[in-house]
């Protein structure tokens, strides 16, 4: 067995959380300090080098040697640069530890190799890091040491973002704004700030590092570019929740402890529905909180794995034929006193200030779906959503039996006079409890369902950011909490004038509400009749961002600029024209350089024994050999026909100039051709011998764990 953790002492024990804070910074300055984090008021420059010092010793106290501000560029991973806490040497040759506010606060790392989408020419190199207060810092322990990280946004020098976290702060302060106006509008006069609550959910793959490193496609780009089925897949539905074998299970109990030290709240993990495919839940916390604590997750997955012989594979579909991984984004809205703005309580038809939210939220999520779709693309996720296994591409929303049956009440007659109740589910054992129901069974299809008192936004993919989902979410509720506001205000009968703006708004958004099977056919065409977007892949969801519908949107609330959005449009195209083009040329090495010869020498082989036999037995029958030989062959040649086509078109596509119209080209004619070259490879797959076979099968990569 291995050692005890006892949770309640590792809990949060690298992080410069609440309770060091009050315990080693002078009191003034605590309060201060408290104050931005708390209500959101501006940070007092004063505090800073009083901070740092404190900062400092406790980081050093465990270890620390480095310091780094810790960032989220715009390539999707975090950065971070380390700085050591040594002074220069005094003369006698010793050094001191240092670490000042102007350290903590402010970092000017080289800001030329990261994507600005043309925001920044590199002669002009100059990029900010600021520290963001609201996010803890935290020690993390590796390799490399003990390090202090401290979490920042990474801005231009003419104070574009170039990151994740600088809009999604912005856009948490639109929706605090608004929000507080819906309160004070129904006479809540005591909440201070209002936040949004996220709890991502992390699906991801762990597969043998010795199999890994046997298959370049997954080295260089994460997924694997060839590879047949296996007899077995997910049809019996026997990895689901199933009990975790040994290997796993000590990853993840590591994975828990690190995270909980990091003061990540992880709560649930499990089987997930693919083999060799699990999940792990934190309990939810502040959107920014939370989306630094999901990178930190997606690290420590990683790096853990490593550690006992694994790769953590965090690529949305790293297999055909099995179910890929996502990232359910779970979002309500929190005021500072612990009022959830998504409960609807017990009798949601009298609960006008929840009607009033829910109705803003359909309409937000209808008037924006095309954006709300882009948060959720990226290149991995061409491949999940509208493949029936995650939601399809159409934005819809789920909100449940009893709210639609609210609803219908209200767009009906005008009045809404009562609520569906769950009841008791009866098990028929007289030794069973009884279980209150709940108002509403769940939907598994849907990409934006009602879940009791929080949306589950399920479109997100796995290795992605849950900034960008988040940052659409906050502005676009913001925005039309700001319209029914404006107009609430100035009303001479609040109660009439909300009743009105209910059910105008219900009855105007209604056709974003599906309660259905998402994943049928039925739906897609229904979804056409109502004139919803079915936005199919990221190369067309792209566009959304700069829409003039979205630049209105988008500046309004200060979150992003036009330059900002058009920076961050063409940084998308770009970063899918490059990721297809890896894809390709993968493929093209392990074509030409492994699976060709590969099947050349079973051919040869199968040939040589045919002469073998005929040689020994003239009469002998070798029609299946012959027939083996002459399929083999066949696919020999269509591969290497399609190989041909798929080298030609990337050379192409990589000649185009970078921007929409290139990205377009690898969507619509490179991905075309490397889906031509899979197809003959798998089906040799079946036929050659394994042993000639150059790399590990799907089912050694997924059974074999
Ligand atoms: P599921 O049954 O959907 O798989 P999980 O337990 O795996 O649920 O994950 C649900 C996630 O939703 C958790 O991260 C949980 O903390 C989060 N969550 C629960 N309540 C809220 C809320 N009010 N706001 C945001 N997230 C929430
Ligand atoms: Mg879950």
């Amino acid at each position: 067995m291995s050692e005890t953790v006892i949770v309640a002492e590792i809990f949060g024990q690298n992080v410069f959380n609440d309770a060091v804070m009050r315990e080693r910074l002078p009191k003034s300055v605590y309060k201060k300090l408290r104050k931005t984090i708390v209500e959101g008021t501006e940070l007092d420059p004063s505090i800073a080098d009083s901070v740092a010092q404190a900062m400092k010793e406790w980081a050093v106290e465990r270890g620390a040697t480095h310091y780094t501000h810790w960032f989220q560029p715009l390539t999707g991973v975090t950065a971070e640069k380390h700085d050591s806490f040594i002074s220069a040497p005094d003369s006698t040759g010793k050094v001191m530890l240092e670490f000042s506010g102007k350290e903590l606060v402010k970092g000017e790392p080289d800001a030329s190799s990261f994507p600005s989408g043309g925001l920044r020419a590199t002669f002009e190199a100059r990029g900010y890091t600021a520290w963001d207060c609201t996010s803890p810092a935290f020690l993390k322990e590796d390799a490399a040491g003990v390090t202090l990280c401290i979490p920042t946004a990474f801005c231009s020098y003419t104070g574009e973002a170039l990151d994740k976290k600088t809009p999604l702060l912005r856009s948490m302060q639109a929706l605090d704004q608004q929000a507080l106006r819906i309160l004070r509008l129904f006479g809540n006069t005591t909440s201070k700030k209002v936040t949004p609550s996220v709890g991502p959910e992390q699906e991801y793959f762990l597969v043998d590092k010795a199999k890994y490193l046997q298959r370049k496609d997954l080295i260089y780009t994460g997924r694997t570019l060839f590879g047949a089925m296996p007899p077995k897949g997910q049809e019996m539905d026997d990895h689901y929740f199933g009990i975790i074998r040994e290997r796993v299970g000590s990853f993840m109990r590591e994975v828990n402890k690190e995270l909980w030290k990091l003061g990540v709240s992880a709560k649930t993990q499990h089987n997930e529905v693919a083999p060799a495919q699990h999940e792990i839940a934190p309990i939810y916390a502040e959107a920014n909180i939370a989306t630094d604590h999901n990178q930190m997750v997606m690290e420590t997955l990683k790096r853990v794995a490593e550690r006992h012989g694994m790769i953590c594979l965090l690529h949305e579909k790293p297999f055909a034929g099995v179910n890929g991984s996502g990232k359910h984004n779970n979002w309500s809205i929190t005021t500072d006193d612990g009022i959830n703005m998504l409960n609807p309580g017990a009798t949601p038809h009298e609960n006008i200030q929840f009607l009033l939210v829910l109705a803003c939220i359909l309409k937000a999520v209808d008037v924006h779906a095309d954006l709300l779709r882009q948060s959720a693309a990226d290149v991995g996720n061409d491949h999940r959503l509208g493949a029936n296994e995650a939601p399809p591409a159409i934005i819809s929303i789920f909100v449940g039996e009893q709210l639609e049956d609210v609803i219908d009440q209200l767009c009906s007659t005008g009045e809404a006079t009562h609520s569906k109740q769950g009841g008791k589910l009866m098990t028929g054992v007289a030794t069973l409890p009884d279980l209150d129901k709940d108002a509403t069974d769940r939907n598994r299809t849907s990409p934006f369902a009602f879940t009791g008192n929080k949306f589950e936004f399920r479109m997100v993919g796995s290795s992605d950011s849950i900034s960008s989902p988040n940052v659409v979410l906050n502005t676009i509720v913001a925005e039309a909490f700001k319209e029914a506001a404006d107009e609430l205000e100035k009303a001479e009968d609040f109660d009439l004038a909300v009743h009105d703006m209910i059910k105008e708004m219900l009855a105007a958004h209604k056709r974003i509400i599906f309660n259905g099977n998402g994943y049928s056919d039925a739906w897609v065409e229904e979804a056409e009749k109502r004139g919803l977007p079915n936005i199919k892949s990221m190369v067309d969801a792209i566009p959304a961002l700069v829409t003039d519908k979205a630049v209105k949107l988008f500046e309004e609330f200060g979150v992003f600029t036009r330059a900002e959005l058009e920076s961050r449009a063409e940084i998308e195209y770009e970063t899918y024209a490059k990721a297809i083009n890896i894809e390709a040329r993968t493929m093209i090495d392990m074509a030409s350089k492994q699976i060709i010869p590969a099947v050349i020498k079973y051919t040869t082989q199968l040939a040589k024994s045919i002469s073998a036999v005929k040689g020994a037995c003239p009469d002998a029958d070798v029609s299946v050999q012959n027939e083996l030989l002459t399929e083999s062959s066949d696919l020999l040649s269509e591969t290497k026909v399609a190989l041909a086509s798929l080298t030609e078109l990337d050379q192409k596509a990589c000649q185009m100039e970078e921007g929409r119209e290139q990205a377009v080209y690898y969507h619509e004619v490179v991905v075309p051709a490397m889906e031509a070259l899979r197809a003959p490879v798998d089906k040799l797959e079946m036929i050659v011998d394994k042993e000639l076979w150059p790399m590990p099968s799907y089912g050694d990569l997924i059974f074999e764990v």
